[in-house]
């Protein structure tokens, strides 16, 4: 990934306000970024940030399911994802698909605002960084293997 990073941030509704907060104390940083967010977490950083956000769908519609695609095809470097852990949502298939994504594809991912300020502050942040991307024949040749 390039110095320059695209970031895609979501928030549920209960955790808006915290990312919003997290995002304007970060605005000089995240200035020099590129955004991305599912619809009503867009509308709400466009108004905190001034900034612009590539907007998606909302959640509950596939603006999650949107974002897991941007990542699986390379174009999202970072996501910060504040879900809410206190409540089940009717998108919750969606949400762990996008966490599982995440991590397939080997991206900086915070789902609390502890890991956001973490990844934010990383000298990592700002510089190129090569990713390992997953090695999914090797996977595949072992899974054969055990089988036998
Ligand atoms: P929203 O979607 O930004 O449109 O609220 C986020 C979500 O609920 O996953």
């Amino acid at each position: 990934m390039e110095a320059k990073k695209r970031i895609a941030l979501i928030a549920h509704d209960n955790k808006k306000y915290e990312l919003a907060e997290w995002a304007v104390h970060n605005k000089d940083i995240l200035s020099n970024h590129e955004l991305f967010a599912t619809g009503t977490t867009g509308t709400v950083l466009e108004e905190a940030l001034k900034q612009s956000v590539r907007k998606y769908k909302s959640g509950p519609l596939g603006g999650d399911q949107q974002i897991g695609a941007l990542i699986v095809e390379g174009q999202i470097d970072i996501l910060i994802f504040f879900w809410d852990p206190m409540e089940a949502l009717p998108h919750d298939p969606d949400i762990k698909a996008l966490l599982r994504i995440g991590a397939v594809w080997n991206i900086p991912l915070a789902c609390d605002r502890a890991t956001a300020d973490f990844i934010i502050s990383s000298p990592l942040f700002g510089k190129p960084y090569k990713r390992m991307l997953p090695d999914y024949e090797a996977y595949k040749n072992r899974e054969i293997k055990k089988k036998g």
